[in-house]
Formats: C-alpha cells, sequence, structure tokens
C-alpha cells in the first residue's frame, strides 16, 4: 500500500494524475496569485496566531471528542466516538474553511466575496464570515435548491448577502458552481471566490484541506494524549469530500488506523439514483479539475441524488481519486434509508440530532460493526447537525418518499 506523500499536490496540483487546472486562460493568472498568496500564509505566524485565535473565538474550537456510549451499545459492535463538528458555529465542518479563506482574502486586498451553496449550508458559512469582516457578498445557488432550502436563503439574506439565481441546467449546486466560475472569470481583480469543498482547480484543493486539517491534528493530538491507542478506524461521509480530508490527513502515515470515507447510495448504487462517485465514477473533468465523476447513459455528467443535499455531487475531491487509486483510504456506500434509520437511532440513543450527511457515516459504522471487537474505537466525524434536515426528516417519518 502507498503512503501518502507529503508533496502532494505537485507543482502543478496533481495528486497522481488527478487535479490540475482545466480553467480558461483568464483565471490562470488569478490562480497563481492565490496559490503564490496561500503559500506566503504558511509561512507568517501573524497569520496562524490570527486564524487560530478566530477558531476558537468565534467558531467554537477546538470541538469535543465524544464517546457515543448508549449507541455503541445498542448497535453492539465496537466502540463509537465522535468528533463533533456539529457544535461549531452555524452548525457544520464549513465554517473552518470559510473563516480560513476569508482572512486569506482580506490579506490579498479583495473586497468582493462570491460563493456556489447547494443545500445553503456553505452560503450560510460564507455569508456569515463575509458579515463577521464586512465584505461584499454574492452567493450563487440554483433555482431548485432556492425552493428546498428555503430557510437557509433567508438566513443568507439576514446576513446580508445577495443570493442569486441559477436557472440554467438542473437548476443546481453543479449550475451553481459553473455561474460562480462565471463570475469569477469577469471580475477576478476584485473578486474572490471561496470554494466549500476540497474541489476546483489548483490550489483549492489543497486550500480547502489545509483549512479543515484543523479536524483531524485535534483528533490525532487528543486520541495521543488520552487513549491507550490511536483508533482502529476514522469514517467520514464524502461529497466533496472537505471534512473527509480534513480529518484523515493526518492519519495518512498511521498505518495502522482505517480511513473509511461513505459516499450516498442514494436509492442503490444500480438504480442510477446517487452519488456515489468513486463506487460508480470513472475520471473525467468538472469544475476545473480531473476526478472521479459519475456519467448517465448518454454520456453526461449524471444528475446525481441523495437524501442529502451536502452530498448531492456528481464530482469528488481529486486527493480522494488519488487516495482510492493508492488503497490507503477505503471508500463506501449506504443507502438514503439506511442513513435516515441512523440517524433516527444517534437521536434517540444520544440526544444528538445529526446532518443527513453525518448518518451516512454512523450507518457505515452499523453495518460494519462485526469487522471490529468491542473493545476497538471508532472515531466518526460528525460533520454536522441535523436541524437544517427537518423538512426532510419529516417526510421521512410520514413514510412519503423524497425524490
Ligand atoms: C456540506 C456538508 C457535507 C459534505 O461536504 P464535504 O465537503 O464532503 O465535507 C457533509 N456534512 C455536512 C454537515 C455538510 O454541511
Amino acid at each position: 500500500m502507498a503512503t501518502h506523500s507529503k508533496a502532494l499536490p505537485d507543482k502543478r496540483g496533481r495528486f497522481g494524475t488527478y487535479g490540475g487546472r482545466y480553467v480558461p486562460e483568464t483565471i490562470v493568472s488569478a490562480l497563481d496569485e492565490l496559490t503564490e498568496a496561500f503559500a506566503a500564509i504558511g509561512r507568517d505566524r501573524a497569520f496562524k496566531a490570527e486564524l487560530a485565535a478566530h477558531l476558537k473565538s468565534f467558531v467554537g474550537r477546538p470541538t469535543p471528542l465524544y464517546f457515543a456510549e448508549r449507541l455503541s451499545q445498542r448497535v453492539g459492535g465496537p466502540e463509537i466516538w465522535f468528533k463533533r463538528e456539529d457544535l461549531n458555529h452555524t452548525g457544520a465542518h464549513k465554517i473552518n474553511n470559510t473563516v480560513g479563506q476569508i482572512l486569506l482574502a482580506q490579506r490579498m486586498g479583495k473586497k468582493r466575496i462570491i460563493a456556489e451553496t447547494g443545500a445553503g449550508q456553505h452560503g450560510l458559512a460564507t455569508a456569515t464570515v463575509c458579515a463577521r469582516f464586512g465584505l461584499d457578498c454574492v452567493i450563487y445557488m440554483g433555482a431548485e435548491d432556492i425552493e428546498r432550502q428555503r430557510p437557509n436563503v433567508e438566513k443568507i439574506r439576514l446576513l446580508g448577502a445577495e443570493v442569486r439565481p441559477v436557472r440554467s441546467g438542473s437548476q443546481t449546486l453543479k449550475d451553481a458552481t459553473s455561474e460562480a466560475m462565471r463570475d469569477w472569470v469577469t471580475n477576478v481583480r476584485s473578486t474572490f471566490y471561496i470554494i466549500g469543498s476540497a474541489v476546483g482547480p489548483h490550489p483549492y484543493p489543497l486550500i480547502v484541506r489545509e483549512f479543515q486539517r484543523v479536524i483531524g491534528r485535534e483528533t490525532l493530538h487528543e486520541t495521543r494524549r488520552d487513549w491507550p491507542a490511536l483508533p482502529a478506524a476514522i469514517v467520514a461521509c464524502v461529497g466533496g469530500g472537505s471534512n473527509a480530508i480534513g480529518i484523515f490527513y493526518d492519519f495518512l502515515k498511521e498505518t495502522e488506523v482505517e480511513l473509511i470515507g461513505v459516499e450516498a447510495g442514494g436509492h442503490g448504487v444500480s438504480s442510477g439514483a446517487h452519488a456515489a462517485t468513486l463506487a460508480k465514477g470513472k475520471p473525467g473533468v468538472l469544475h476545473g479539475s480531473l476526478s472521479y465523476l459519475v456519467y448517465d447513459r448518454d454520456g453526461q455528467v449524471m444528475l446525481p441524488h441523495s437524501i442529502s443535499a451536502g452530498l448531492d455531487y456528481p464530482g469528488v475531491g481529486p486527493e480522494h481519486s488519488y487516495l482510492k487509486d493508492s488503497g490507503r483510504v477505503e471508500y463506501s456506500h449506504v443507502t438514503d434509508r439506511e442513513a435516515y434509520r441512523s440517524l433516527e437511532l444517534t437521536c434517540r440513543f444520544e440526544g444528538i440530532i445529526p446532518a443527513l450527511e453525518t448518518a451516512h457515516a454512523i450507518a457505515w459504522v452499523q453495518k460494519n460493526r462485526t469487522r471490529y471487537q468491542a473493545a476497538d474505537r471508532i472515531i466518526v466525524c460528525l460533520s454536522g447537525r441535523g436541524d437544517k434536515d427537518m423538512p426532510i426528516i419529516l417526510t421521512q417519518r410520514d413514510g412519503t418518499k423524497t425524490s
């Protein structure tokens, strides 16, 4: 099994053959400028101290590592522990990255922020930091998603950002991302584009990974300090892959720790209604980089499906494609129904309402419990809380199907 080289991505932004930059000529210099600015803050102690202070007082870090004791007993396998990213300000891990990127934007002298959002969580995290730091903010969102995610849209507006509906294509995340890219091409001098997951052209997958690494760094520190041994496994859900790469990265070199990424199996990976990119896809180019992608029967990029809006994306970050091929991370998938059942169980046995995205990771542990001993400890990245999912949760409880 290949271990991960510290040097990845390489100078061209490649993780093996994946990643890179497949972009219009007009933004190449902006990506170069961003690469340089990001390298500079890596050497800048004042920046690191400022980021750490905001993560502590504004975001609420460090987040606890929590033993889900009653859930573990009920599942009847290994000890299940949660890394509580749901306790962050705005309710998920996304804010780790938006705080980092807005500080970078400030350093670069940018006055205007744009972002894409699907479920609205990244839009909310971006509007939040724009309010906090006083920058203009435009959020691109598919018209269909605006209808499905009303509460987040209202929150984004309340925070002073503009929501721009995107009516092209399927009117969802993929189209919102394309539209945000178009805006960036036009306004590249004044504008900083905050990408919400470990996707996009180089250096975005690197930047997002580095800002989300705080999850794994804290986890490794805490387990080394307080546990008799490192965890048997770490499990995280994978949409674009930012919470997963964030918690995995510092454990890549700890080869006795299994790393498991869980994708959205939707109605089942043979149904054509899923978002299991790594399980069912093949390499292709989307949103500026080369990575696994799922296609429909006509060879078009598939309109994916998941019960959780945050996993409903036909691509995946290029580093995950690399880690799949290298074998260091195992990628799997669970269905909508399995995820929903785990969500209910976590509510009843822990008093925690997890996000539907997160419930995929919990469901994987449930399904694979016999792989582990009772004394083994498994850490689930509890990427976010489920309050935002109440409308969908209610349709499940009523027994009606989600489409
Ligand atoms: C957005 C989101 C995800 C999926 O995004 P990744 O980039 O794959 O982490 C997972 N969980 C929650 C709670 C989210 O909001």
